[in-house]
């Protein structure tokens, strides 16, 4: 089977290796539909992401169709249209005895630690294969995974009804951010520097946009909170600044997420936490959230057509890649398709 190999930094290949096949009784094959690229793939294929090691079958981002299952599972079969959690854990550590899986001290991530799924076949435990119950578009399969990482965020800010929330930063996380937000009944305010994209995150769903370059941030913040102040404020911009932003931000018994993964530090007083009481919380991958996505997805409240900026054919990786690179700031998913 064709699959898309980044053997070094800048060297993209499309190898063929040995379609898996069933080993344990828990494995499923699933033929590859639909695959996003994420900036943490632009960050492999450039050498800029320290988590990765090459040569390495790229793609975390992927769902499609079940092949196969081994003996032991039951409620997955041929057939079956199904997207991929890509979130590989020990189950004995604290962090997975205490449910949060997602940050195993040996976490493996399929297409970052371990091979992934841009390929035309891939093998994962059925644990981490998440069934769709009615027919839905193939090529979108892919795009489970981006919202999960917004669900990860609402779980974390404990975002639900009659919050208001500032996202900062209209990339494709902000977006998702944003839908799970509003689907937990929340209010959103979204920031970016790029016009463009702020139009785009209001016909997705935003409440309001703030053009930073233009506008001012706290006057609109007060507008927004008759005054209050925002109790919930999402970096998703991910610099050491606008993690500083986000701790002032935030009002007096607030919380502020933070997604980064600089090594660069912040300077942040501790004075501004202590006295608001600030909760601050790292939000990393997804923790068990692939189920409310498709839900998400099925129910209409989820919108992953729109995440969608285009597909591309596998074959044309290279094609995909320098869009992204080219034009960043027109793209929020490109989602490759396996087909031939
Ligand atoms: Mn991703
Ligand atoms: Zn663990």
């Amino acid at each position: 089977m064709k699959a898309i190999k980044v053997i070094e930094p800048f060297k993209v290949e499309i190898v063929d290796v040995p379609k898996p096949e069933i080993e344990k009784p828990d494995d499923v094959i699933v033929r590859v539909t639909s695959g996003g690229i994420c900036g943490s793939d632009i960050g492999i294929w450039n050498g800029t992401n320290s988590l990765a090691t090459y040569p390495r079958l790229i793609g975390h981002e992927f769902g499609g169709i079940v092949e196969s299952v081994g003996s032991a599972v039951k409620d997955i079969k041929p057939g079956d249209q199904v997207a991929v959690d890509p979130v590989i854990s020990c189950g004995h550590c604290y962090a997975c005895r205490i449910g949060r899986h997602n940050v195993c001290r040996d976490l493996e991530v399929m297409g970052v630690h371990r091979d992934g799924g841009f390929a035309e076949y891939v093998k994962a435990p059925a644990e981490n294969v998440h069934l769709f119950h009615k027919k839905f578009d193939e090529s979108l399969l892919g795009l489970v995974e981006p919202f999960t990482i917004g669900v990860e965020v609402n779980n974390r800010a404990q975002i639900g009804k009659g919050d208001k929330v500032l996202i900062m930063g209209a990339g494709p996380i902000g977006i998702c951010v944003m839908q799970v937000a509003k689907r937990n009944g929340a209010q959103v305010i979204m920031t970016d520097l790029v016009k463009e994209r702020l139009e785009k995150a209001k016909s997705m769903g935003a409440d309001e946009t703030v053009l930073v370059s233009e506008e001012n941030l706290e006057e609109r913040l007060d507008q927004f909170t008759d005054g209050e102040g925002i109790p919930v404020v999402v970096d998703t911009v991910c610099i050491p600044s606008s993690f500083e932003q986000a701790v002032n931000l935030a009002c007096p018994a607030g919380r502020v997420v933070c997604l980064g993964l600089k090594d660069k530090p912040s300077s942040i007083c501790m004075a501004e936490i202590t006295k608001k009481e600030l909760t601050i919380v790292g939000s990393r991958l997804n923790n068990h959230c692939f189920d409310e996505v498709i839900e998400g997805f099925e129910d209409g409240s989820l919108h992953p057509e729109e995440l969608m900026t285009k597909a591309y054919n596998y074959k044309e990786i290279m094609d995909a890649l320098d869009m992204i690179k080219e034009h960043p700031q027109d793209v929020l998913k490109i989602v490759l398709k396996f087909e031939d």
